[in-house]
Formats: structure tokens, sequence, C-alpha cells
């Protein structure tokens, strides 16, 4: 047995293709991206999480910020924001829904200043996941197989060796996805050889 839970075994796999898109995601592309240096392959996975407004659920917000077409004055949370061009390979909606805006070919913008093991400017050489949710609640069991599937498809497509919370490859500006995402239990459900980043503590 693989751990994996039963809901998760009778899901159908999902498959990355030949240009880095996932079929059992809804496309929603992003301008926000550019290639990958020549030399970088896809190792790492980076789990974030990300809610708009702050703390609210649903709506289109998320998709909005990630095609800059996001309306700053609508929320006082959103000023900070404002000239952000973001973007991540995949967001996992707390229904569990995955939606993709970035090639996994190319370099999403969505680690920033980041350093994992000693290798700076993470974007380069990794997959960054946002799940719906805050840094503090718990999320969804339908977050958490969708995550399973995407990662077991990656990793079927791309070296992948680690993953990491952007709070660990950027420790002085995040916090995400905070202790509310259940590393053990995604990491159980995965039953791959992926390695938690050195110096985590849990
Ligand atoms: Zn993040």
């Amino acid at each position: 047995m693989l751990g994996l839970t039963p809901g998760s075994q009778q899901q159908p796999t999902w498959e990355i293709d030949d240009a880095g898109w996932c079929a059992g995601a809804r496309r929603s592309e992003s301008a926000n991206c550019d290639a990958r240096p020549p030399d970088a392959r896809a190792e790492l996975l980076v789990v974030h999480s990300i809610s708009l407004p702050p703390g609210e659920f649903g709506g289109d917000s998320i998709e909005r910020l990630f095609s800059n077409s996001l309306d700053f004055s609508v929320h006082p949370g959103f000023a900070e924001l404002r000239g952000l061009r973001v973007s991540s390979h995949f967001l996992i909606r707390r229904d569990g829904a995955l939606v993709q805006f970035v090639s996994c070919d190319a370099r999403a913008w969505h680690a920033g200043v980041s350093e994992f093991e000693g290798r700076v400017a993470c974007n380069d050489f990794s997959i960054g996941i946002e799940l719906e949710g805050t840094d503090r609640d718990p999320f969804a069991d339908a977050q958490y197989a969708s995550l399973v599937r995407i990662t077991r498809a990656l990793y079927a497509r791309y070296p992948l060796t680690a993953v990491a919370a952007h709070s660990e490859i950027a420790p002085s500006r995040k916090t995400d996805p905070g202790p509310g995402f259940l590393w053990s239990r995604f990491l159980d459900e995965c039953a791959l050889p992926l390695r938690r980043a050195r110096n985590t503590a849990n």
C-alpha cells in the first residue's frame, strides 16, 4: 500500500503534456512568466497559500492578480499588491479545482527573493502551487487530494527531488502556507521520495 486515501485511488491520474500543461486543470494563462535559465530544471516544489481579499475564499481576485487585471481600489487589502507582477504555475481552490497559469516548462514568478539549500532565485528551478487559504487556517480535504494528484503528475514528468514552504525559502518575508498545512499528511499521501528542506523543524 502506498498510503493513498480511498478517494485519491478512485480519481484518474493527471498528466502533464509535452508543453508543460495539465489536462486536468482549467487554463488561465498568465503573462507573468519567462523562460527558465538554460541549465535549470524543475527540481523543487514550493507550496504557497493565498486568499484575496485576505481571508475570503472564492471570487476571481487571485486570477485577476495573476493576469494583471485586479482593480486595486475595490478592497483596502489590495493596496499592497499594486504594481506586483506575479504568478504561480497552479492554484488549488477550496473545492480542489485546479487552475494552471503558467506552463511548468516556463518560470513562474511565485517565489521572489528566495534561497533553498544555498541556491538563490528559486523561481529558476521550482514549480509553485498556491493553495487557496490563509497562513493560519486548515486546508480542505479536496485541496490535499488535488495537491497529491498534481504532485504525482509533476513527479512523473520533472526531476522533482524536494518540497518547501514559501516561508522556508523566503523566511524574512513570507509565512505561507503556515501551520495549517499538514506536511506529513501531504507527503504520506504522495508516497514519493521527496525531501523537505534541510533545517526545517517539522
Ligand atoms: Zn507564497
